[in-house]
């Protein structure tokens, strides 16, 4: 219950066997800190700044987005913060920035695609990041990464604004970890090989899911479709994780099946690190967690592998897990 939960708030996260989890929170607006940290928060696993550019009439300058940064980084207290750059289109449009209306928004123009031609919008944010990493732990993150070539374009754009900054003597944090989303089924596929390029990985299901079974997450009609415990997403994930553990960079989940009670116990089995989350949930994950032995959600994990649809996953979930 809620009382017992807020015992917790200053806990870390370990299972029943003593594996460390860490539990971060989803945040949408610097206001939003407050909450994580009365709630329990780790980290954030997750900074969703496309809500800095939403509601207002034009771009958020530099200025402003270094203020709104490094408000979040410094009342975190060098908790980790990952910020996502610029992940607008698909559902999450700007009315000063309109682009030719299209039949797929979610496979459109969207995210790193628009940041990667759109240069000047994605060079304001990354220097705002740059020098705001100088007051506390960021890790910067790309969305929506579909090719190799992408994640490298990012890169390479980032350590440029790097060497700006330098002969400007604009001080950074030479310390900056880069990540990516992996949201799409190309990313997930190769995801041995983009393991050897980023610092960590963050999956996000939210998008993994409507790509890997090629249904709109908006789309009532094709909701049925929409499952996150199809094997086909946990097959995904463990190859997910399991790239990340062979290169020994870290693996955590943003997307929300992360704070689904039925979902952690399989995470925790397939060895993910790391979840975020709508910070009310945090404490209740961190109370089932406590509960879980990661050795046997383990083995529970490898059997749902090998099932043939989501509702024997689910069946058989209900069957070795009694949540309470
Ligand atoms: C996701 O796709 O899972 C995710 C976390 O990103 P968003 O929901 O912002 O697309
Ligand atoms: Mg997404």
């Amino acid at each position: 219950d809620k009382k017992e939960w807020f015992q917790l708030v200053n806990e870390t996260t370990l299972t029943q066997d003593g594996r460390l989890i860490k539990i971060g929170a989803n945040i949408n607006t610097p206001k939003d800190v407050h909450t994580v940290l009365s709630n329990g928060g780790e980290a954030i696993g997750l900074f969703r700044t496309e809500f800095l550019y939403m509601g207002r009439k034009e771009l958020p300058s530099e200025e402003e987005q270094f203020e709104a940064y490094k408000e979040v980084l410094i009342k975190m207290d060098e908790k980790p913060v990952i910020i996502r750059t610029l992940d607008i289109g698909g559902d999450k449009g700007l009315s000063y920035l309109q682009f030719p209306s299209e039949i797929n928004p979610f496979l459109g123009f969207r995210a790193i695609r628009i940041c990667l031609q759109e240069q000047m919008i994605f060079r304001t944010q990354l220097r705002a990041l740059l020098r705001a990493s100088a007051y506390g732990n960021l890790k910067i993150m790309f969305p929506m990464i579909a090719t190799l070539t992408e994640f490298q374009e990012a890169k390479n754009i980032l350590e440029e604004e790097k060497d700006k900054l330098k002969l400007a003597g604009i001080h950074f944090s030479e310390k900056i970890e880069i990540g990516m989303m992996i949201e799409t089924p190309s990313s997930a596929l190769m995801a041995d090989h983009f393991a050897k390029e980023a610092d960590f990985f963050s999956i996000g299901t939210n998008d993994l899911i409507q790509f890997t079974m090629a249904a709109d997450r908006m789309n009532e009609k094709v909701e049925y479709l929409y499952q996150p415990y199809h094997p086909a997403i946990l097959r995904f994930i463990k190859m997910i994780v399991d790239a990340a553990k062979k290169e020994g960079i870290w693996v955590g989940m943003c997307g929300e099946m992360a704070e689904d009670e039925r979902m952690i116990p399989i995470l925790i089995g397939l060895g993910v690190q790391g979840i975020s989350m709508n910070v009310h949930s945090i404490l209740r994950a961190r109370s089932l967690i406590k509960k879980l032995n990661r050795v046997e959600m383990q083995a529970l994990s490898e059997r749902l592998l090998n099932l043939t649809t989501g509702e024997k996953v689910i069946e058989e979930l209900e069957q070795s897990i009694k949540i309470n």
